[in-house]
């Protein structure tokens, strides 16, 4: 076995309540691209034409949106062995949540239930008008797009509608992120997954947690900004090593 991740068995298993924080590596092999890595969506899109006043304020950029989005996939993947081994974690009664930046549903969709997870940036699955709040499942959305409405607006009012995910220049949801800091306050270890830890104010999550003195575990493909700060980094693809780490934690106590 990796020395590191025997280190990060070692140093995870006297906890009983861990914090998961996961990034985009934990659902690139559910098929979703890593926005941020080295052939992630933003090195081919530039993320300033896509703010939430750019969205509000010009059709055109609503009608991409809607296009890409369509496109992407993301709403038809399915949950991997990573999602998994931390539903297995949350059955044994270790996982304390699971913070994500994630607007994919798949820690939902391999069995955590809504309690266990806290989004950051939204949920993908669902898009709300903005004047009068009305919701519907995205897919009755795109589904309108696909069949010729390019700029769907509320039938009960007659507003903007947006997937409930945060776009750049909006604010992050505060109940999400009062969570978020409730369970770093109180963990007492984190486990972040996936994730380079360069987007704040999300990256705070876990370092607050670090600074408390837990020990701090990093599982990712490649360095992350956090890399000098964690206790042990495991470095490769989250499902694999996941399965790994959770076997090892909850060996016993099923
Ligand atoms: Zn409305």
């Amino acid at each position: 076995m990796d020395t590191a991740l025997a280190d990060s068995i070692a140093l995870l298993a006297p906890a009983r309540r861990i914090l998961a924080f996961t990034g985009a590596g934990i659902s690139t092999e559910s098929g979703i691209p890593d926005f941020r890595g080295p052939h992630g969506v933003w090195t081919r899109i530039d993320p300033s034409e896509f703010t939430f006043d750019k969205y509000v304020s010009d059709a055109s950029t609503r009608r991409r949106s809607w296009q890409m989005r369509s496109e992407s996939g993301i709403l038809d993947a399915g949950p991997n062995a990573g999602h998994r081994a931390l539903v297995g974690l949350w059955k044994a009664g270790l996982l304390a949540g699971c913070v994500t930046q994630n607007i994919d549903g798949l820690h939902q969709a391999a069995g955590l239930p809504d309690e266990a997870v806290v989004e950051l940036h939204g949920n993908a699955h669902t898009s709300a008008c903005l004047d009068c709040g009305a919701d519907w499942p995205t897919t009755e959305i795109l589904a309108r797009v696909e069949s010729g409405e390019d700029d769907p607006h509320c039938p009960h009012c007659g507003g903007i509608v947006k997937v409930t995910v945060i776009s750049f220049g909006q604010m992050m949801p505060g109940e999400a992120m009062e969570r978020a800091y409730t369970l770093a306050a109180t963990c007492d270890a984190v486990l972040a997954i996936g994730s380079t830890l360069s987007v704040y104010p999300a990256a705070y999550i876990p370092l607050e947690a670090a600074h408390r003195g837990v020990p701090y575990v990093i599982v990712n493909q490649g360095a992350t900004d956090h890399d000098v700060v964690a206790d042990a980094c495991v470095e490769g693809p989250a499902g694999p090593i996941l399965t790994t780490l959770v076997e090892a934690l909850t060996a016993g106590k099923k």
